[in-house]
C-alpha cells in the first residue's frame, strides 16, 4: 500500500524525528492519495512553508543560479544579487499565498491559523547579506576561480542496498586537485553528528577520494567544513539510513485499513506542533498533551 521502494532523504528523516504522525501524513497518506482531491490538499498543505523557511530556500536557489551563471561566464554585480534575491523571495511568497488561498477556498480542509505573507524589508536585507557573504567567502571564491563547477539537482538520487537515498550535493567541482562535492546548509548550523552523516552520504555521489565541502549558515555568516569520509563512515551512515527506513516502514504498517491513524504516535513535544503545516487536521490542535492522553487510552482498551 505504501511506497514500494524504501526511500530516505534528509527531509524524510527530519520529519520522522519531529513527528511520526506528520511523517505518515506527508509520505504515506499524502503520497498514495496524491490523485485524490483530499490527498492533493494534504500535499499542498505541506507546501505552505513559513516566510522564514522560504527566505532560506531562496538563499540556496539564488546561490545555485549565481554559480551556474558564473560557470557560463556571467558574473553578477552586487546590485543584481540584491535584485534577484528580492524577486525570487517575493515569487516564493506569492506562490505560497496562492496555494494557501486555493486550499482555503476549496474548503475541504480548514486552514484557519495561516495568513498571506508579504516580503519584509528586514528579511530581504538578511537574505542579501547571507548571499554576499557566501559569494565573497574565500573557499567559495577559490572554487569558482579554478577548475570546473557543475550544478546538481536535488532530485538526483542514489540507490544503495535497495534503498533510494536523496542527499545530492548542490555542486560538483573538478580541478587538478581532484573532485569536491559541495553542499549548502542554509537552514542553520547542524549538529556534528548530522554533519558527519551528511558528509558520508554525500560521498555516495563521488569517489573514495572526493572531498566534501559543507557550507552552513549561522547568523548570516557561513561556516565551512572540509572532510574526506572513510569507508567505515559511509557504512555507518548507511546503517543509520536503514534503521530510519525500518522505522518508516513500521509506521506505515500501523495505518489501519480505513487509513486510520490512531496507532501512529503524535509528536513528543509541543515545539514540534508549533509550525506544523497539518496541525488543523491533527487531534493535537486542541492541546498535544490531551490528544496524547486520549490516544494512550484508546490503545489500552
Ligand atoms: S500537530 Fe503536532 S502531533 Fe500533529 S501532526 Fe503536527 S507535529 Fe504531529
Amino acid at each position: 500500500m505504501f511506497p514500494s521502494q524504501p526511500t530516505w532523504s534528509t527531509s524524510r528523516s527530519n520529519l520522522l524525528q519531529r513527528c511520526p504522525r506528520a511523517f505518515v501524513l506527508r509520505y504515506g497518506l499524502g503520497e498514495i492519495s496524491q490523485h485524490h482531491p483530499l490527498g492533493q490538499d494534504l500535499l499542498h498543505a505541506f507546501e505552505i512553508q513559513t516566510p522564514w523557511i522560504l527566505l532560506h530556500q531562496t538563499i540556496r536557489l539564488v546561490v545555485l543560479d549565481y554559480v551556474e551563471d558564473y560557470a557560463n561566464g556571467t558574473v553578477w554585480s552586487t546590485g543584481l544579487v540584491r535584485a534577484r534575491f528580492a524577486t525570487d523571495y517575493t515569487q516564493l511568497l506569492n506562490k505560497r499565498n496562492v496555494i494557501l488561498k486555493r486550499v482555503q477556498d476549496k474548503g475541504r480542509i480548514r486552514i484557519s491559523n495561516l495568513q498571506r505573507s508579504h516580503p519584509e524589508n528586514h528579511l530581504i536585507e538578511m537574505g542579501v547579506e547571507a548571499l554576499i557573504n557566501i559569494i565573497q567567502h574565500p573557499e567559495f571564491v577559490s572554487l569558482l576561480k579554478q577548475g570546473r563547477i557543475k550544478r546538481m539537482e536535488p532530485t538526483q538520487s542514489i540507490s544503495s542496498n535497495r534503498v533510494r537515498v536523496y542527499n545530492s550535493p548542490d555542486f560538483i567541482h573538478h580541478s587538478e586537485r581532484g573532485e569536491t562535492l559541495v553542499k549548502l546548509n542554509p537552514f542553520g548550523e547542524i549538529s556534528a553528528y548530522r554533519h558527519q552523516r551528511q558528509a558520508a552520504l554525500l560521498r555516495l555521489y563521488g569517489g573514495k577520494d572526493s572531498t566534501i565541502l559543507q557550507f552552513s549558515l549561522r547568523q548570516r555568516c557561513w561556516n565551512v567544513k572540509k572532510t574526506i569520509p572513510t569507508d567505515a563512515e559511509v557504512n555507518d551512515a548507511m546503517s543509520l539510513v536503514r534503521l530510519d527506513v525500518e522505522q518508516m516502514e513500521k509506521l506505515y504498517s500501523l495505518v489501519g485499513k480505513n487509513n486510520n491513524l490512531d496507532k501512529v504516535a503524535l509528536a513528543d513535544t509541543y515545539r514540534s506542533c508549533m509550525n506544523c503545516q497539518v496541525r488543523f487536521i491533527c487531534p493535537s490542535k486542541d492541546g498535544l498533551e490531551r490528544a496524547r492522553a486520549e490516544q494512550f487510552t484508546l490503545m489500552c482498551v
